[in-house]
């Protein structure tokens, strides 16, 4: 397909609209050009009256693009090109919007599915990939899990599959793990993250974007992995807390108090790192020690197993872990842990880190590594084998 751009004009625009308002990337109210486009709220009906043939991709059509295919790891150009056009319709289907099963002839892609994976993967099946295309591993996943629930083994994902797994989601938090540890090993570790209180400091923010290349900033892929993060240690059964929105920058004072105020059990910190020479890249971890005996024995071992289970799920190379003193590991009264991962000066790392699949892995390498860090030691699984095969 001929690719968008701005000031093309037409029914294909006026679908690329709707899709970004879906999504919350243009505004519900006075759309993009204010005689185009639907309005909110307004049945299809109003087209009638707003021919979509009038609508324009305006400049706050671009930028929304632009802030759309940045955050889903594009190719940054503003225009809506056929991977971006799918990638919006991917993005627009959330859980519950529709039947989910496996088509050999048009495999569903959305957002939903990449939901659905992610939630049986949680749970402990295989589902194959997190992909977000509703392959045969899918399938075979999402029947395990209705076979181990007494549903219709029917590999759809319709009402009463989803109840389960909603349901499913308040005993694992309400406490009654007991249901739930015959099945695979997230399940028996879940009851573990239960009560455990977890700040995620995502790095730089609002105006302070870290490190900036061209569309990508250190400051929004930190947030969009640290959301990745929240997700994953939310579900399995933990009390997540961010330490900013997507547009704040609190100082570092500011983090580590509200982590202490939150009596937060372990404290992440995310950033990227760039370095003027491009041989620079890997993945490093910080705890709080001063390099001749004080140190944070847990921050410690925590900063050693997020680190490897993220080498052990990526392909970064592994820069080794380090005792640093700075205020954000020093003022935290929990165990505090910086991780760097990956470098976006370096055209591999950079690469690497734009993926959204390899963003998901991090989240996955964090989940893991919190579950050890938390397990038993006699129950503790090799690196980069926990929870995700
Ligand atoms: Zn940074």
């Amino acid at each position: 397909m001929q690719p968008l751009r701005l000031g093309d004009r037409g029914p294909a625009v006026a679908d690329v609209h709707a899709a970004l308002r879906s999504l919350g990337l243009l505004p519900d109210e006075g759309s993009p050009q204010p005689d185009g486009g639907l309005q909110p709220g307004q049945p299809s009906g109003a087209m009638d009256t707003q021919p979509m043939e009038s609508v324009e991709f305006t400049e706050t059509t671009e930028l929304a693009v632009r802030h759309f295919q940045q955050v889903r790891g594009l190719s940054v150009d503003g225009r809506v090109g056929e991977e971006t056009y799918r990638a919006l319709n991917e993005a627009r289907w959330s859980l519950g919007d529709r039947l989910l099963r496996y088509d050999p002839e048009r495999p569903t892609r959305g957002d939903d599915v990449i939901n659905l994976q992610d939630r049986l993967h949680e749970l402990g099946y295989d589902a194959g990939p997190v992909d977000g295309v509703f392959g045969p591993e899918t399938e075979v996943g999402l029947r395990s899990f209705q076979r181990d629930y007494g549903l219709t083994a029917d590999g759809t994902c319709g009402p009463a599959t989803l109840r389960a797994l909603r349901q499913l989601g308040r005993k694992v938090t309400g406490g009654r793990p007991q249901l739930l540890r015959q099945s695979a090993s997230f399940v028996e570790s879940g009851p573990h993250l239960i009560g455990r209180r977890i700040v995620v400091d995502p790095g730089h923010g609002g105006e302070e974007a870290g490190f900036t290349e061209g569309e990508t900033t250190e400051s929004d892929l930190v947030f969009d992995l640290a959301s990745r993060i929240e997700g994953r240690l939310a579900a399995a059964g933990a009390t997540v807390y961010l330490t900013r929105g997507r547009g704040q920058n609190p100082s570092a004072a500011e983090r580590t108090t509200f982590a202490n105020d939150a009596r937060a059990d372990l404290f992440i910190s995310l950033h990227m790192e760039a370095h003027r020479s491009e041989h620079a890249r890997g993945v490093a971890s910080y705890y709080y020690g001063t390099g001749s005996g004080a140190s944070s024995t847990v921050g410690e071992q925590f900063a050693n197993l997020v680190r490897r289970e993220v080498v052990a799920r990526t392909g970064l190379i592994d820069l080794g872990s380090h005792p640093k003193t700075w205020d954000l590991l020093r003022m935290s009264r929990m165990p505090a842990v910086r991780l760097d991962c990956g470098y976006l000066s370096h055209p591999v790392d950079r690469l690497l880190l734009l993926d959204a699949r390899v963003r998901s892995a991090i989240a996955s390498a964090a989940l893991a590594a919190v579950q050890r860090l938390f397990l038993p030691a006699e129950a503790d699984p090799p690196t980069g084998t926990f929870v995700l095969r």
